[in-house]
């Protein structure tokens, strides 16, 4: 047998991984990118740090519509065998809680190295190229772009999703792996802000505070996170929202009434909270209601809190009945809120949805719908929580794809 010939289509995180693993193997190797440059969504990953992947690594990292199938790739390429890869390349690795940073800080180190790699490893890599159609044939895969015909024994699709498509990542990969013959779960927003019903919004924009978000739909717990939350002029912002949000996300695509309750102090239960107001109350009976939570809650926030239970901030503490001070408490532990919709592709971080996983083996990354097809990255129905789980997921299925895709 001659040397093996593969295509990567995308030149993403996970494509590029695919290709140098594919071409350390010893398969001539054409990434095809429709963009000027490869790893452009690399660039802006961990605010220009590149969180790239975290020492924790379970299934409750990550969503899909096969749960287990996440951790039956993440374990064939596990974290403990990213930071060596990198470590090679030259990233030295930083942690801190658990998430790995390239040490320098710079997310284009990391894009860096791994040009450097395919230059190394002799990749081609064609950048600006329109890609019209997929042929499968007996004999391979002949990719026609907009002036040319690429032909390979083998392809690996990493075309990533519809998350923020201003790097690249437009969704033109879906309908690719659906002309291939595979079933794309509906794509949509994830690790995004949420937007919310209530116009009160405008009054807290720019606080930020320790709490916890539990997300409801049609009256269930779906999903909750502690963490910072950022409050904005339309809603909802912070680590814990991304968390929760690609769940609001299906919900609301669904046509199912989407609520959000936060707490804004989870460190305590209600009848802790309870406590605490009982006291201040006594503590600060002369002191108008504005000063009540001095210290506690932020100064705009108290005021909401107070104005949504019609309770006027020149009144004195002392006055609070017992029936205000549980309102009160509610407020700070479910604060309720109507979500109106996810914000949009363009600001989310990554997609739900993508290539069905049933129809991909997880030992692999090879279709189970086209022999010789392989796929990696974000354009597969898996989504990681922040943390560098998105990344991670990257470089396990381009490593897996690109190393099997070559055999
Ligand atoms: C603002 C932001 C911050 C993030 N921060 C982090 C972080 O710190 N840690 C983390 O783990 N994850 C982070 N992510 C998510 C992470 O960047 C992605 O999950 C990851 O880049 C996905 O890799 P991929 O190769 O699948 O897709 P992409 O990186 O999107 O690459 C896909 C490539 O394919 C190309 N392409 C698409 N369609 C075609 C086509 N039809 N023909 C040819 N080429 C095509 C695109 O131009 C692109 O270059 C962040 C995402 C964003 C948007």
């Amino acid at each position: 047998m001659g040397q093996r010939t593969i295509t990567v289509i995308g030149g993403g995180a996970s494509g590029m991984t695919a290709a140098i693993f594919a071409a350390r193997e010893g398969a001539r190797v054409t990434i095809l990118e429709h963009q000027d440059r490869v790893g452009k969504k690399l660039l802006v990953t961990g605010n220009g740090r590149c969180n790239f992947s975290n020492r924790h690594m379970d299934a409750s990292c990550y969503r899909s519509g096969d749960p287990d199938f996440p951790m039956e790739v993440i374990r064939r390429f596990p974290p403990e065998m990213t930071l060596p890869f990198f470590q090679d390349l030259g990233i030295v690795a930083r942690e801190r809680d658990g998430l790995y940073y390239p040490y320098s800080g710079q997310a284009s180190a990391v894009l860096d190295v791994l040009r450097a790699e395919l230059f190394r490893r002799g990749v081609r890599v064609v950048t600006g190229c329109k890609i019209r159609r997929i042929r499968a044939e007996k004999t391979g895969f002949f990719v026609e772009t907009d002036g040319d015909r690429y032909g390979s024994d083998r392809l690996i699709l990493a075309a990533g999703s519809r998350a923020a498509p201003s790097t690249g990542s437009d969704g033109s990969g879906y309908e690719l792996a659906r002309s291939l013959g595979h079933t794309i779960i509906r794509p949509l927003p994830a690790l995004v802000q949420l937007r919310c019903r209530e116009p009160f919004f405008k009054q807290v924009a720019g606080v930020r505070a320790q709490g916890a978000v539990s997300l409801c739909a049609g009256g269930k717990l779906l999903a909750s996170d502690r963490g910072e939350l950022q409050l904005t002029d339309y809603g909802i912002s912070g680590i814990p929202v991304f968390q929760v949000s690609r769940f609001a996300a299906r919900a609301l695509d669904q046509g199912v009434r989407t609520e959000a309750r936060l707490d804004f102090y989870p460190e305590t239960d209600r009848e802790g909270v309870l406590a605490m107001l009982r006291l201040r109350r006594a503590a600060a009976a002369d002191c108008p209601l504005e000063a009540f939570f001095t210290g506690w809650l932020h100064k705009k926030l108290a005021a909401l809190v107070l104005k949504l239970e019609g309770l006027k901030p020149g009144r004195l503490s002392g006055e609070l009945t017992d029936g205000e001070l549980e309102r009160l408490t509610e407020r700070i532990k479910a604060f309720p809120t109507e979500i109106a919709a996810v914000n949009s592709f363009e600001q989310a971080q990554t997609c739900c949805g993508g290539v069905k996983v049933q129809e991909v083996d997880p030992a692999t990354m090879e279709s189970r719908k086209k022999r010789g097809l392989y796929l990696a990255g974000e354009i597969l129905d898996v989504d990681g929580i922040c943390g560098g789980y998105n990344l991670q997921w990257a470089w396990s299925t381009g490593a897996i794809a690109g190393t099997h895709a070559a055999l």
